[in-house]
């Protein structure tokens, strides 16, 4: 980028020499720019993940993001619920989801009167009728408060840095967001690009008709393979011998989920395909990344994207990681073996990409959505404190009767809890007599007498500006949005979590503020980087402006990080 600051000091020269050698460095600049920027967001991939095994990992994946490219080993998000939207929302934006708007993967939509799905659009169907109906809810629930069949980014309230790729360019650029979950591929195409998920209901990959009107025919075809089927009577194996894990001696943790025909213990069974279970297993597997790597070679191939000198947005977004975190734990050895199979998978995309538009010639940023914890049974095995805590448990009547009777509440008081916001019902909230900073505050005084809440935090007080400022309050002020947030902000202690993912138990729930939730990596590599590690804190929504940057674009219209100048000065 040294081109760019010589520019700058041709304007302010302003002789004809300046100005000659600004064209010239004009035309440097744009023969500087990759081909292809690749935005990988690794789901659940906590910060510590990715050197965990280099020793064991192979040629051309990890390793040559690692070896090769600007790593920031202390990168954190700066928002407080680290879910799968709201990491992958800010990733693409460069906002906080105060901003982008992307508060949790469900908030209550208090003008309708339901819990709302992030990306839900009823406006939007799926293009492949069914492919909604999934029926292993009860596994990956989540989407289970959808209440339309619909997918678009219309909940997102800001831009998109694929966005201002796409604004700068005449919409000549070709952006592209692929992922296993929905939500991470509709997230990183912006409100600009073109959008791909994996249905398990219909093992293929579909799209909207936000995006299209009927599926391109490359994408017709490459259902038609079935390569998901390929898996069919097949297991999920490890790699190499149990032995030379370090995890070897540890399968089957009786914390580890034990999910209904697939168990706990190598190799976990996909069945046939025919099993309602199938595609649901390929996902809580490597394959689920394999098949979104083929996938994408397919759109590149397809699409072309990469050939020209406009330059292109591709962002792939991996769910293995997140799945077989929230069953077996991160340390695991299903977790241990993924990472490998991962390494291996990324370096067949990076070698596909090499040889169709040049690794010098692309850009790739890699980060998480978010981390992840420890399952407390392994935590305990190292006398680390830490459990499962159940609200449900908790007698909150007499807590909530004094505060009805202190408030003069007649009817209902509290609406819903939707992770990690309690929600107060209309009716009291809509009432001029109520003090609600005097209400919530009486909630959260209650809220933590409980065992296992650490701290609640009043949003009324937030946006007036009258909690203590410290860095919790400040991850709980950049989840606070006015239109969708709840009335109280909950955190559990560290290391404590609802054993308890949207109704099905889990090994393992991402969703705190606490570092182990936030802490991410960042790498860029690509584009003849100079490698570097850089340990000095930096936060996610750093990524979009430095892309922008590095391109030139306009500043997507919510972003408040900063450029990475390790990356952009070299
Ligand atoms: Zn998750």
């Amino acid at each position: 980028m040294k081109f760019r600051n010589e520019v700058t000091k041709g304007v302010f020269c302003g002789s004809f020499l300046a100005i000659a050698f600004l064209v010239m460095n004009a035309q440097a600049i744009a023969g500087d720019k990759p081909k292809l920027i690749l935005q990988i967001t690794v789901d659940q991939f906590r910060g510590d993940l990715p050197t965990r095994y280099y020793d064991r990992l192979g040629e051309g994946g990890l390793k040559y993001l690692l070896d090769k490219g600007v790593v920031y080993n202390n990168a954190h998000h700066a928002h407080a619920n680290t879910e799968t939207i709201v990491g992958h929302a800010t990733l693409a934006t460069g906002a906080h989801p105060s901003v982008h708007g992307m508060i949790g993967n469900i908030w209550f939509d208090r003008s309708k009167g339901v819990t709302t799905y992030n990306i839900e659009d009823p406006n939007h169907k799926l293009l492949t009728e069914g492919a909604d109906i999934d029926d292993s809810t009860e596994i990956d629930p989540t989407q289970k408060a959808a209440s339309s069949d619909g997918r678009s980014p219309a909940s997102f309230l800001v831009t998109t840095f694929s966005d201002e790729l796409s604004s700068l360019t005449a919409g000549k650029a070709k952006v592209f967001g692929i992922s296993v979950k929905d939500r991470g591929a509709v997230s990183m195409a912006g409100h600009s690009g073109k959008a791909f998920w994996f249905s398990k209901a219909t093992s293929e990959f579909v799209t909207s008709s936000y995006y299209y009107n009927e599926y391109p025919k490359w994408v017709v075809d490459w259902n038609a393979k079935k390569l998901p089927a390929q898996y069919s009577g097949k297991s999920w194996e490890l790699l190499h011998p149990k032995d030379t894990y370090l995890f070897g001696d540890r399968d089957g943790q009786e914390w580890e989920f034990d999910l209904a025909g697939y168990g706990r213990i190598f190799p976990h069974k996909f069945d046939t395909s025919d099993n309602k279970y199938y595609s649901t297993y390929l996902t809580i597997s490597p394959a689920g990344d394999e098949l979104t790597v083929e996938f994408t070679k397919a759109a590149i191939e397809a699409e072309q994207i990469g050939s020209d000198d406009i330059t292109d947005f591709l962002g792939v977004s991996f769910s293995a990681t997140d799945y077989i975190g929230h069953f077996f734990g991160p340390s695991s050895l299903e977790s241990e073996d993924n990472i490998l199979r991962l390494d291996r998978t990324l370096a067949n995309l990076f070698t596909f990409i090499d040889e169709k538009i040049g690794l010098d010639n692309t850009l790739i940023v890699l980060s998480a959505d978010h981390g992840g914890p420890e399952a407390p049974g392994y935590l305990k095995s190292l006398g680390i404190p830490t459990g499962y805590i159940s609200p449900d448990s908790w007698d909150k009547q007499p807590a909530i009767d004094r505060i009805k009777t202190k408030f003069g509440v007649p009817g209902k008081l509290i609406e819903g809890y939707d992770h990690p916001y309690i929600y107060l019902s209309n009716e009291v909230i809509s009432n001029p007599e109520v003090d609600l900073l005097a209400l919530e505050q009486a909630i959260v005084d209650e809220l933590v007498r409980f065992p296992g809440v650490s701290t609640a935090v009043s949003s009324t007080a937030l946006a007036r500006g009258v909690v203590i400022d410290n860095y919790l309050t400040r991850a709980i002020t950049n989840n606070y949005n006015p239109k969708r947030s709840g009335n109280v902000y909950v955190v559990f202690d560290p290391g404590w979590f609802i054993n308890d993912l949207d109704g099905i138990s889990a090994a393992v729930v991402h969703g705190s503020p606490w570092p182990y939730d936030t802490f991410v990596p960042i790498i860029f590599a690509g584009h003849k980087l100079k490698p570097r590690t850089v340990s000095r804190k930096v936060h996610t929504v750093d990524v979009a402006l430095t892309l922008a940057n590095i391109m030139g674009t306009n500043s997507p219209s919510g972003a408040s990080g900063n450029v990475l100048f390790e990356v952009v000065e070299q």
